[in-house]
């Protein structure tokens, strides 16, 4: 396919403010192209060159894609950085003075989607002496020699500037129609991605070998596994009765959630949002060498920093302190890590993601015996409701966040909040104590003191898994310190769109809409019902529409943009009317 082809494609994507219609433009592209260039294709989508896991970024600034415009169309710096303060948006520009520009076209070939996708990478991985004025040679030969409209995305794509709105979901939805003819087959594909979290590589599969392909594909070894995630509930009671009877209750930790793949000597770990983060964590790294004693494995735990010589783990704020580059032999030292070990996925050759917990509890207890660094997480198996809370009760006075308890049947449900596993923790005992995660998707201008900010508040949304869509549930205008709205107006003027994206479902209108990126941490006093919101909206008895609101938000958070979150990981809506029933419901036991 000729990247010139694929780029016309992106410019019908972005007309379309229709979800369903990008699933079928993507479709279209799907079967254009060969099985070569599917996982290219896809990678090119995300604004990526290979999966997350891989860890491989572009890392270039604006200021060598504009040299590189420069460059390729004859126009001065200074011209170029004028229509960028003008557009904000460096593909616009290069689209413009290509149209317009001053040099002769390089040469006549027409580049294919493998000829851009393997400059890029070289240009992402070329490091060294000289490397800069090596990437924007590059660049600019791409750019001196394409159409406009291709210059447009070969500049927007190094920028991670494609903001297509064209989520996994996304993706996955038009990968199903493309081999099946219908979307209905996305459950397969979503158990695919769940297991490997590679799309480029679920598109290769499905071009290669159609559904039944996908069907098949097993768990493998440094293809991170996207991780189960909990329900909450806020009584033993209730978590009982959910599960039918006995259940496990195990400790939670408050660290990082680690994921760990090991082949012989060869160990990597994977952090929830399925980073690498094997260098970050060497201490780790040696214990799985010398702890673990089978060959190949994968499994999980939470990694927190504990202190010796209490014996005591230490809160979030201090764990936080290992995640660095730098430095880390000396942080070794005064903040050593430990495993706690809650699962198993896959053992010696075999994928362990059907077997029920209780057999990969045990798998786990064989493999993971206990030592200074890894240990298998503490756990009380129990049907009675005055152990579990005994358990839980003990677990928070040792400085925990409360406990996670697990179905005994259950299978690993991988990329999935469940009922399979239901947390606990102390905050849902009062108000709404529990913060939500929220997707920045507009601003607004400020008034009054805040003039000087042009920046006034934002407005905010979750993440409605089924729908693939973000859905309002509040305006947030308090909590902010000035350097904050002087942080968020110039993040938020970059990501600025003119139309409200097509994933975005919205009554409010704010001064600026932006494509969601940005997640941010809001607390509440409470959740209400509100007509102004599009959070679980839904029909009343009298016939009047109702969303979910947040009464007296507020950002909280050690730092303004939750880099560690997608958008896609925001609260769900689901979870927010969990929320508002459990809220209901302490409030109704605190009467009686
Ligand atoms: P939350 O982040 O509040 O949704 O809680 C779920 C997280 O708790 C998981 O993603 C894990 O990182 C962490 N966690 C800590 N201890 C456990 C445990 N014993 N079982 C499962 N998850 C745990």
């Amino acid at each position: 396919m000729l990247f010139k082809t694929l780029s016309e494609y992106y410019e019908k994507i972005y007309q379309t403010a229709s979800r369903i219609e990008m699933v079928g433009i993507l479709s279209e592209i799907f079967k254009q192209c060969s099985i070569e260039e599917i996982s290219k294709i896809i990678y090119i989508t995300q604004g990526q060159l290979a999966p997350t896991f891989e860890g491989i970024e572009f890392g270039i600034a604006d200021k060598i894609v504009e040299e590189a415009i420069s460059v390729a169309t004859g126009y001065s710096k200074e011209e170029i950085e004028v229509q960028y303060h003008k557009t904000g948006d460096l593909g616009l520009v290069a689209e413009l003075f290509s149209k317009s520009s001053k040099l002769r076209r390089m040469s006549d070939k027409k580049f294919t989607v493998l000829d851009v996708y393997s400059s890029m990478y070289k240009i992402a991985t070329t490091s060294g002496k000289n490397s800069k004025e090596l990437k924007i040679r590059m660049l600019s030969d791409l750019i001196a020699s394409s159409e406009p409209v291709e210059a447009k995305y070969m500049v927007k794509y190094p920028l991670n500037e494609l903001r297509l709105g064209a989520g996994d979901e996304t993706i996955l939805e038009a990968l199903s129609l493309t081999i099946t003819g219908t979307r209905s087959k996305k459950d397969v594909m979503d158990r695919a991605y769940n297991i490997c979290s590679d799309l480029g590589e679920i598109g290769e599969i499905s071009l290669k070998g159609g559904i039944e392909a996908i069907e098949n594909m097993k768990v493998s070894l440094f293809k991170p596994i996207r991780p189960a995630l909990a329900e909450r509930l806020p009584t033993p009671e209730e978590i009982l009765k959910k599960m039918g009877g006995k259940c496990a209750v195990e400790q939670k930790y408050d660290g990082f959630r680690c994921q760990v793949h090991k082949d012989g000597n060869k160990v990597k770990l994977y952090s929830r949002r399925l980073e690498e983060t094997t260098e970050m964590m060497p201490d780790i790294v040696k214990a799985v060498i010398n702890d673990i004693k089978v060959d190949k494995v994968i499994f999980e735990g939470e990694a927190l920093a504990y202190n010796e010589s209490t014996n005591e783990f230490l809160p979030f704020q201090e764990t936080i302190q290992r995640k660095r580059k730098h430095g880390i032999s000396e942080k070794i030292i005064e903040l050593p890590l430990h495993l706690m070990s809650f699962d198993i996925m896959y053992l010696e050759g075999k994928d362990l993601l059907g077997e029920s917990y209780e057999k990969r509890r045990a798998l786990l207890e064989d493999v993971v015996k206990g030592s200074n660094t890894i240990s298998p997480s503490k756990r009380i198996l129990t049907d009675s409701a005055k152990e579990f809370e005994e358990f839980f009760e003990d677990s928070v006075e040792n400085g925990l966040e409360g406990i996670v308890a697990k179905d005994l049947k259950s299978h690993y449900i991988a990329g999935a909040r469940k009922f399979s596993w239901i947390k606990m923790k102390r905050s849902y005992r009062g108000e709404l104590s529990d913060s939500l995660d929220l997707v920045i998707v507009g601003y607004y201008l400020g008034k009054g003191s805040r003039a000087e900010f042009k920046f006034g508040g934002l407005l905010c949304a979750v993440y409605n898994k089924e729908k693939d869509m973000f859905e309002t549930i509040s305006k947030l205008g308090t909590g902010f310190t000035e350097d904050q709205m002087v942080e968020l107006q110039s993040l938020l003027t970059k990501i600025k769109v003119d139309e409200k994206p097509a994933r975005v479902d919205s009554i409010m209108k704010p001064d600026f809409w932006v494509y969601p990126k940005y997640v941010v941490t809001v607390k509440a006093d409470e959740i209400t019902k509100s007509p102004m919101h599009t959070c679980g909206r839904s029909k009343q008895p009298d016939g009047t529409e109702v969303g979910y609101a947040l009464r007296f938000p507020r950002l909280i958070g050690d730092t303004t943009i939750r880099e560690d979150k997608s958008p896609e990981e925001a609260t769900e809506t689901k979870e927010v009317i969990e929320m508002f029933d459990q809220q209901k419901r302490v409030s109704i036991s605190k009467k009686s």
